[in-house]
């Protein structure tokens, strides 16, 4: 039987990968805890930059060139738009800037015959959350649905505007710069029965029958979490303020202080940023080709 979602989907011309996104991955957006953050092994999340590479498919790019939306504002004002695809390129030069601001900080998970990304899903996380994540899939037979990993503010200002609304069937979301998934520690598991134990085991924590898709990298060893405690302060706002930095690199008078807060002034330039991406990113000249960087295959 469809759920009422599903029908209202299925009459906006969304299939069951949206549905499936939905249903993983935004119900499932616990706003960050700091006993969570403090648990992060940054000593391994810093080696020479890895560029993100660009996602081979995009659902904003599969429709019409005339009907895409120029403007953040524009998508949220388009009724018909229930998925974060809409900002994915913006949202790849954002990590992109992030990784220039502090190399090789977000990481890919390579797609295998394990692994299966939900629409949307951009597959990054913090190198120690990959590579926990890797050994987990390790551990188990059978394929892990990933249906939400990094975000980035972009996307996050989407659910959250989107939650306040009623819209997209999005029961809970954290406000911009407060959700795990922009730090690249959580996951949303769309079978998490099936891989609960081995996550665990692996130093994901399960947040529990509230968000029951929804894992926290926790790492497992006192010196992760005091690495953590130093320094997730920082990077708590990595994806804000490497998009104040783009927004200032292309704007005529650069008038965004680069502080990481999502302040009324930085919500203000994101609505006005171009869903499709600034002319101008990311910063830095070191971002390499896709697939630069060698990535452990699951
Ligand atoms: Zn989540």
């Amino acid at each position: 039987m469809k759920t009422r979602l599903m029908k209202t989907l299925a009459r906006l011309g969304l299939g069951l990968p949206v549905v499936l996104a939905l249903l993983g991955g935004w119900l499932a957006c616990a706003p960050r805890d700091a006993s969570v953050a403090e648990l992060l092994d940054l000593s391994a999340a810093l080696p020479q930059l890895a560029a993100p590479a660009p996602a081979a498919t995009s659902a904003a790019t599969a429709l019409p060139q005339d009907t895409l939306p120029k403007t953040v504002a524009d998508v949220l004002a388009d009724n018909t738009i229930c998925t974060t695809d809409a900002v994915r390129a913006l949202s790849e030069e954002i990590i992109a800037e992030a990784n220039c601001l502090r190399p090789g900080t977000y990481v890919k998970l390579s797609e295998s015959e394990r692994t299966v990304f939900a629409e949307a899903v951009f597959p990054y996380l913090l190198e120690p959350a990959r590579d926990a994540l890797v050994l987990a899939l390790a551990t188990r037979k059978g394929k892990l649905t990933l249906s939400s990993m990094l975000r980035t503010v972009a996307q996050q200002y989407l659910l959250h505007e989107w939650y306040k609304a009623g819209r997209c069937g999005i029961k809970l979301a954290a406000e911009p710069g407060r959700s795990n998934h922009q730090s690249g520690l959580a996951i949303d598991v769309a079978n998490p029965e099936k891989w609960r134990v081995p996550l665990t085991a692996r130093g994901f924590r399960w947040l529990g029958k509230k968000d029951r898709w929804h894992f926290d990298f926790v790492g497992r060893a006192r010196a992760e979490k005091n690495a953590a405690k130093r320094l997730a302060p920082e990077l708590a706002g990595l994806d804000v303020k490497a998009f104040q930095r783009l927004h200032n690199l292309n704007a005529p008078t650069a008038d965004l202080a680069e502080t990481g807060d999502f302040d009324e002034a930085t919500a203000d330039a994101l609505r006005r940023a171009p869903a499709l991406g600034f002319a101008a990113g990311p910063s830095c000249s070191a971002v390499g080709p896709p697939g630069a960087r060698g990535e452990p295959n699951p």
